[in-house]
């Protein structure tokens, strides 16, 4: 590990067996990690580092931005994504029962007058919970087909810094909550990574083949994935 800071901004430089230097800015704070070959000197990362410096800028600019973005107050008038489309939110109040709905271009959320924001959230999130468990089983099912293989065990989980998550010894896929609110082609990219890794643990040439095989479109969609921030989390 090799510590840089470079215009007050602090960057992270690790070596690995790798051909090639490369360099990215982590939602949602914005830390800069460079991966470099064994071979490459501090100079070189140093140099690299600087050559990239107003993309890095930019990068943390622009998570920073959605960080103030996704700060949620749960009032009438916030976007809300639902399978890549979004909407506004109206809220309604009820003293009977909470609920969450689409109406036209608006996503209704119904709570008490006097409900704090945690339980307006909680609402919220119950409610994408239940529309993504209930669109899984289907592309689930497909993606086990096309890939040839079938896991144990699937769970919903709201994550912050992860889409997916596969437990190889256990055959159990962890589905990011969040992907109800991306588009549907990004729920079935990340089923099929994650079911590749039951053929292949790691990132590397073969892992790629089979996701070249299974989802052509797979780099299209893992980028806009990655531009997009997961939603600010308190935890
Ligand atoms: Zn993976």
């Amino acid at each position: 590990m090799i510590n840089l800071t470079i215009s007050g901004i602090e960057i992270i430089a690790e070596k690995k067996q790798i051909k090639n230097m490369y360099i990215r800015v982590v939602p949602p704070d914005g830390k800069v990690r460079i991966t470099a070959p064994m071979s490459a000197t501090d100079d070189a990362i140093r140099m690299f580092a600087i050559s990239h410096i107003s993309w890095i800028k930019k990068q943390r600019q622009k998570f920073k931005n959605q960080l103030r973005q996704t700060e949620r107050k749960y009032v009438a008038g916030e976007s809300y994504y639902l399978w890549g489309r979004r909407y506004r939110l109206d809220v309604e109040y009820s003293n009977i029962r909470n609920d969450v709905f689409v109406s036209g271009q608006k996503i209704v959320l119904q709570v008490r007058r006097d409900s704090t924001l945690q339980q307006r959230a909680n609402v919220m999130e119950n409610w994408y919970r239940e529309i993504l468990k209930e669109a899984i089983p289907p592309v689930f099912e497909k993606c086990e087909k096309l890939v040839g293989v079938k896991a144990n065990e699937w769970q919903v989980k709201n994550m912050r810094t992860k889409w997916g998550t596969c437990n190889i010894e256990a055959k159990r896929i962890w589905l990011n909550l969040q992907l109800a609110k991306k588009t549907p082609e990004c729920l079935e990219y990340v089923i099929i990574h994650e079911l590749v890794h039951l053929l292949e643990r790691s990132h590397n040439e073969i892992f790629r083949a089979y996701m070249d095989r299974f989802y052509p479109n797979w780099r299209a969609v893992k980028d806009h994935l990655n531009e997009q921030m997961l939603d600010h989390m308190e935890e």
